[in-house]
């Protein structure tokens, strides 16, 4: 553990540069001040599923009015757009497991978490993802999240209460309705959640088919309330 006047100490001897820009971040973070705020705060968005709304509106959207979804709450603090996207890449796909430091605290410094929840449940990822990727960026949120805030460290992190139980083609190459048929059976409960109040912890939320999946799953097994807690949100598709 380095405490403050180490991390001083190394960041004058080592100062991080900041991913976007490449150039010193002056913080113990590598994203300058100046590239933080280009990211797109999902200010104006659905109370319930977080999918952005035209300014001045608030409230729910239509697909929540029309069909209630099984998720009590989305927390998504940032739209999906090529900043925040390019640090998410860096971080999942080029293996660069530090940048869930700087996420969380991203995160952090825009929510402040509900204090009501009794368990975090990262998205699972099939084996053989896993295997490949050498980590689940679901889990490693979630314990960046617990290490940062003290209200989160008591919570259970628990890797087997959640399965994913068979592998399934990659969300990103479906449309809406073949995520949702894509999914059917695709997660298993391991434990009880019988009136448990539940934060669900994944990276970007898409569709939303896979937060609703394991929704419907949680509600279904008796739990309480079921939020999803992720970094970003797609804006709608253009109409
Ligand atoms: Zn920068
Ligand atoms: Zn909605």
């Amino acid at each position: 553990m380095v405490n403050r006047w180490g991390r001083q100490l190394l960041d004058g001897l080592f100062p991080q540069l900041c991913l976007l820009c490449r150039l010193p971040s002056a913080s113990h973070l590598p994203l300058c001040a100046c590239c933080a705020a280009q990211l797109v705060e999902n200010h104006t968005c659905c109370r319930c599923c977080a999918l952005p709304l035209p300014d001045g509106n608030a409230g729910l959207c239509a697909a929540c009015i029309q069909r209630p979804p099984a998720l009590d709450r989305v927390i998504a603090p940032f739209l999906y757009e090529p900043h925040i996207g390019y640090i998410i890449a860096r971080w999942k796909f080029q293996r660069q497991r530090h940048l869930s430091g700087l996420l969380a605290e991203l995160w952090l410094s825009t929510v402040e978490p509900p204090r009501d929840r009794d368990l975090l449940l990262p998205v699972p990822i099939h084996w053989r993802r896993l295997l490949g990727r050498g980590f689940n960026q679901a889990t490693l949120l979630a314990m960046a999240l617990q290490d940062r805030d003290p209200n989160l460290q008591p919570l259970p992190l628990p890797s087997r209460v959640l399965c994913r139980t068979r592998a399934a083609p990659a969300q990103s190459t479906l449309t809406a309705h073949q995520r949702a048929h894509n999914l059917r059976g695709a997660f298993a409960l391991g434990a009880s959640v019988k009136g448990q109040r539940i934060a669900v912890i994944d990276d970007v939320m898409t569709t939303g088919a896979t937060a609703e999946a394991i929704a419907r799953l949680l509600k279904r097994a008796g739990a309480a309330d079921v939020q999803l807690w992720c970094l970003a949100r797609t804006p709608p598709p253009a109409t």
